[in-house]
């Protein structure tokens, strides 16, 4: 009859639909075997960068940070603490009591670094930071005091020293001019002397993988991994002397700075990209930089999925095949809609209502479905991608000391890890079915990056680089 072959007809074009959707999420779907090639190349990069002679054409910097030794608990004083290149800005101080560990008395101050100085002149942003710390002293009743600084700068630099860092790129949402090539802790000096409000005596540049490894070593000596997943995404190990062979000497360990951010430079995630991730890269600040960050930490994400919901509308398999002019904004779908989108304890109906806030409005209850599967499968292969290059730093760390089994522990921080449902644990299932050999502790650190910078601060004022 007329009637049910309509019926048919309509059960055809939405299974049609059904798999047409199911053909798009595959492209993000990565198998075991794809992961383990990851880690695969993840392993040879880190090697490439490592080394003296390949060292400039890898995509992993593996960048020696000065780091070598860990808090002993006798240093102690007050420092001040910046911390630059997250989702806020923060100056600290940081006392430090000597004797007990854990005995670290923090005050801070968030300020917000206006888009026209992350984008604008380099004086521009450090005459700014300089204003922030003058009006922190203030606030703390200690004007004109000269402390030293633990500067946690979340970018790539190349250190000769701890009290240097020469920025080799801005990442994330930074591009102020004439930074890139120079040295960190001059421009910062430079712009306190032109304010000729307080001096700074000593300052030691911390990556926040860094901080965060630091101060989760201060607590447990197993930490020897430093891991963020926020706004960026990076990561720091102990590699042993001998095998970082930028610097000399060969006794001991030094912490290197992955900047594994950048993997991908060279073509090596091209075959897992999706043209939603091209997408994505074509409208960065930074076009083909920084391609493993982009498909893992907090910044993109949010636009993976709006690339792959404009897909779909465009499709007219999603929001009745009505473009929403809201869904062209860039930036819209910040990580924070994405950890609450996918919170199973949201019923459909509150899903909906955060498509309405985004300016999504005229959403059906299966939209918000789509919508909430779109987000789990972006962010699956965040975590997967993640967890796989971390099986690589935990395999290096096994075989660099000729262990058979190695327990080790990660100090975490980032928004993404921490506020996202479901991020960690998969990071973590992925991380174990690819390193069997390796016992992964886990160890939220609780801020990290100040903390952790004015310790490596007071090490260094401790071992007499700064007279204190
Ligand atoms: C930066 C790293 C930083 C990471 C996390 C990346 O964009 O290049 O230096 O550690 O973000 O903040
Ligand atoms: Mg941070």
């Amino acid at each position: 009859s007329k009637g049910a072959a309509m019926v048919t007809a309509v059960a055809f074009r939405f299974a049609a639909q059904q798999a047409e959707r199911q053909r798009i999420l595959d492209t993000l779907r990565l198998s075991r075997q794809q992961l383990l090639e990851v880690k695969r190349r993840m392993s040879e990069q880190m090697l490439r960068g490592l080394s003296k002679q390949t060292h400039e054409q890898s995509s992993l910097k593996m960048l020696p940070t000065y780091v070598r030794s860990t808090p002993d608990g006798t240093e102690h004083g007050d420092f001040l603490a910046l911390d630059l290149g997250g989702s806020s800005f923060r100056v600290l101080l940081v006392r430090i009591e000597s004797g007990e560990r854990n005995n670290v008395d923090m005050h801070h101050k968030i300020y917000s670094i206006p888009q026209e100085f992350m984008q604008g002149t380099g004086d521009e942003l450090f005459s700014h930071i300089v204003t922030c710390i003058a009006d922190f002293l203030e606030y703390m009743g200690m004007r004109g005091a000269s402390l030293p600084l633990g500067f946690t700068f979340s970018f790539p630099c190349h250190q000769s020293k701890l009290d240097e860092g020469i920025l080799l790129q801005w990442t994330k949402g930074f591009k102020a001019s004439g930074c890139e090539g120079q040295d960190v802790v001059t421009l910062l000096k430079e712009a306190t002397r032109c304010k000729g409000e307080f001096d700074l005596s000593f300052v030691a540049v911390v990556n926040d993988t860094v901080g965060t490894m630091m101060t989760c070593g201060y607590e447990d000596c197993q930490c020897e991994v430093g891991l963020i997943v926020g706004t960026g995404t990076n990561i720091c190990y102990m590699e042993e002397m001998q095998n970082v062979e930028l610097v000399e000497g060969d006794d001991g360990r030094m912490c290197v700075n992955m900047e594994w951010g950048a993997f991908g430079e060279n073509g090596e995630l091209d075959d897992f990209c999706t043209k939603f991730d091209q997408e994505v890269d074509e409208f960065s600040n930074y076009p083909g930089k920084q391609r493993y960050e982009k498909m893992i930490s907090g910044m993109y994400l949010g636009e993976i999925v709006r690339n792959v919901l404009i897909e779909f509308t465009a499709k007219g398999l999603l929001f009745r095949g009505k473009d929403p002019e809201r869904l062209r904004t860039r930036g819209i779908f910040e990580t924070k809609f994405l950890s609450q989108i996918e919170s199973d304890r949201l019923a459909m109906r509150q899903i909906r209502s955060i498509l309405q806030h985004l300016g999504l409005t005229g959403s059906t209850c299966d939209d918000s479905v789509l919508v909430k599967e779109v987000c789990a499968v972006v962010s699956r292969r965040a975590a997967q991608l993640c967890g796989a290059g971390l099986a690589a730093v935990v395999e290096k760390i096994r075989q660099s000391r000729n262990l058979n089994q190695l327990s080790v522990t990660v100090g975490v921080d980032g928004t993404l890890y921490k506020r996202h449902p479901h991020f960690s644990s998969i990071m973590q299932e992925t991380l174990q079915d690819l390193a069997p050999q390796c016992q992964v502790t886990f160890h939220k650190s609780e801020d990290g990056s100040g903390k952790g910078a004015a310790l490596i601060t007071a090490v260094a004022c401790r071992m007499d680089r700064c007279g204190q």
